[in-house]
């Protein structure tokens, strides 16, 4: 084939698909606020939630964050989303296989609960990410029932990213956006260690 033919190819492969993304653009008119569910093994589920807090406070937007577990480490976008005027409330307790403690767990995990649903009823925030709350849902540390009711009736244009493994299907049922991180590889398997800076 010539080099003008395969020019031609691709500028007639390129206009096909302008057509279509233009199409799907003109059909998206709805503006609502979206319920993300980042899950599976993976890593990123986290880091892509508060990915998306920086994206929203760099457009002078509002952001919540309830993070419903946390280890040992001190965490590295709390240091500077805190900063940036985001509200931000760590469940104290520590993971749930080191404490052990269901009472202490499920206390915690209510109060936790109690900062993010005035979030999800704060029209001022525009987005509210609630990390790990997935396990606190498995531990039936929360009830379901009235975790997808603050989800359905929070202010209609405020988006909240649910992230953690193994999402309850009443959740994903509910949600418009869901990413599955898969894991590939990943360091730790292979004796790494995990790194201030990059994994907290
Ligand atoms: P991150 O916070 O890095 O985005 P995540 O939120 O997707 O990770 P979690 O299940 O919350 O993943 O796990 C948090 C910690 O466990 C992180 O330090 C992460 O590097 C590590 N981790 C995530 N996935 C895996 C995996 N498949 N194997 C081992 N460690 C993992
Ligand atoms: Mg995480």
């Amino acid at each position: 084939m010539s080099e003008e033919s395969k020019n031609q190819r691709h500028k007639e492969r390129q206009q096909a698909i302008k057509k279509n993304i233009d199409a799907k653009v003109a059909a998206a008119t709805k503006e609502q606020g979206i319920l993300m569910v980042l899950t599976g093994n993976g890593k990123g589920k986290s880091t892509g939630g508060f990915g998306t807090v920086l994206r929203c406070v760099g457009h002078d937007q509002k952001a919540g964050v309830v993070q419903f577990i946390k280890g040992k480490w001190p965490c590295g976008e709390r240091n500077v989303l805190e900063k940036l005027g985001v509200r931000f409330h760590v469940m104290g307790t520590g993971f749930t296989w080191n404490t052990q403690d269901r009472e202490l767990d499920t206390k915690a995990a209510q109060d936790a609960w109690s900062q993010a649903k005035e979030m999800l009823q704060d029209p001022s925030l525009d987005l509210v990410l609630l990390d790990e709350i997935t396990y606190m849902v498995t531990y039936k540390y929360l009830d379901v029932e009235e975790v997808v009711d603050a989800l359905k009736n929070r202010p209609p244009m405020q988006h909240v990213i649910v992230s953690g493994r193994a999402c309850h299907r009443a959740i994903t049922d509910i949600a418009d956006t869901i990413s599955e991180v898969q894991p590939i590889k990943h360091a730790f398997e292979a004796g790494v260690k995990a790194r201030i800076g990059f994994d907290y």
